[in-house]
């Protein structure tokens, strides 16, 4: 059950979790599925039913089998954790796991912990896996025992924590899977809109979701393909191939790196110099975009923006003084040229030649051309202030903020 899901040329959609094994006929539910060109991930919610699955399974190209055990029954199954070494290598994907803060039993609680903790410590061992992942009531639970480090995709199924949450979700480059159910709700479309496209997956959680004509099923997706497009305002082919191309990268195997973000964050970090930590940018950017996220869609004045962004960036450079429009060079006033410039933002050693990056902020509604701010940054890059690094940055202020218009490395 390795990651060839997504080779097979008639996969044109896919539903990363749904319980095959689970419907009266699962032969049936694949066929269809196989004949529409869905892919699927078949979620178990126990390792002992994922042989029998594996063996359902034979000879349907879009299926692959995820090990599981489902939160709900992981007081009941926990002694089945033994199979779990035998089994993690047969397969590139693990689901369904996770924590369920539905019941207010300590004990149940506590085993979920437990089993959690085991499942993400096995997969943290041999190659990355895809997890599938269910929070519902425990997300920052969720979060915490999964953590900021863990090595594989994360799928985020039927997810229903706060906008907070998100944000914290997409931090970690974690993934957002959609079934019919979610779009029927008004919490579940609100969601949808603060999860950025790329980051979207769809499901079904068949046959526990439900349609007008009974249990959904894989095919069912591609009425939530069909929501996906209005809602980002595209046609359903192009919506269809943003979710199988997300698909594609979440099952790539590097997962954590810069594939999962939205263009300004991998511009921001493919192009960063090598003087520079790329990701520490970007999480200074990202927390200005979140924690500051009123300022600009309240469209404040630039000063206040670059000031909080240097807030931002100061505890990531301990060694270095960041400061604001700061004017002096030494004594001298700092002149790039001819002219005597004001920057935005730099990270310097006051006093001292030691210049090691330069920011330009400005908002989305301004009506200066661009060129001005890059020739500028291009003049501090050169003798005498010889930055090592310059970077321009436009945000999106106004109520289409807060967001990234621009990024540029000069
Ligand atoms: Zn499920």
């Amino acid at each position: 059950m390795t990651r060839d899901l997504i080779s097979d040329p008639g996969v044109r959609y896919v539903d990363t979790h749904c319980h095959v094994d689970l419907y009266p006929d699962p032969i049936a539910v694949m066929r269809e599925a196989e004949r529409e060109g869905v892919g699927i991930i078949a979620v178990t919610n126990t390792p002992s039913v994922f042989e029998p699955m594996v063996r359902l399974a034979d000879g349907f190209s879009k299926v692959v089998v995820a090990l599981g055990i489902h939160p709900e029954l992981a007081a009941e199954r926990e002694a089945e954790l033994r199979l779990l070494p035998a089994l993690i290598d047969r397969t590139d994907f693990l689901g369904e796991i996770g924590l369920d803060g539905s019941s207010s039993d300590a004990q149940a609680a506590a085993a979920q912990r437990r089993v959690l903790t085991e499942v993400l410590r096995s997969a943290a061992a041999g190659r990355p896996k895809v997890l599938t992942v269910h929070t519902r009531g425990a997300v920052r639970q969720s979060f915490e025992l999964i953590g900021n480090e863990f090595q594989g995709a994360i799928i985020l199924h039927w997810f229903t924590g706060t906008a907070r949450q998100i944000e914290q979700a997409i931090e970690r480059r974690w993934w957002f899977s959609v079934n019919p159910a979610m779009i029927e709700t008004a919490k579940g479309r609100t969601l949808l809109e603060s999860v950025p496209p790329e980051s979207v997956l769809t499901e079904t959680d068949g046959p526990f979701t439900r349609t007008a004509s009974g249990p959904s099923r894989p095919v069912n997706v591609v009425a939530v393909v069909e929501y996906l497009a209005t809602l980002w305002r595209c046609e359903h082919e192009e919506a269809r191939t943003r979710i199988l191309e997300n698909f594609r990268r979440c099952t790539a195997g590097d997962a954590g790196s810069t594939a999962l973000h939205g263009a300004w964050q991998d511009t921001l970090l493919r192009n960063a110099p090598a003087e520079i930590s790329g990701p520490l940018i970007l999480s200074a950017i990202q927390e200005l975009l979140s924690s500051d996220r009123e300022l600009l869609i309240r469209d404040v004045n630039e000063r206040t923006i670059t000031s909080s962004l240097a807030e931002h960036l100061r505890p990531r450079f301990p060694q270095w003084s960041v400061d604001c429009e700061y004017n002096r060079d030494g004594d001298a006033i700092k002149r790039a040229g001819a002219r005597s410039v004001l920057p935005d933002i730099i990270v310097h050693r006051r006093g001292a030649a030691d210049n090691l990056l330069v920011i330009e902020v400005k908002k989305s509604n301004s009506r200066e051309p661009d060129d001005l701010d890059l020739e500028k940054l291009r003049a501090f890059r050169r003798p005498p202030l010889q930055y090592q690094a310059a970077l321009f940055l436009k945000v999106i202020v106004g109520p289409d903020g807060p967001g990234v218009q621009t990024i540029q490395w000069v």
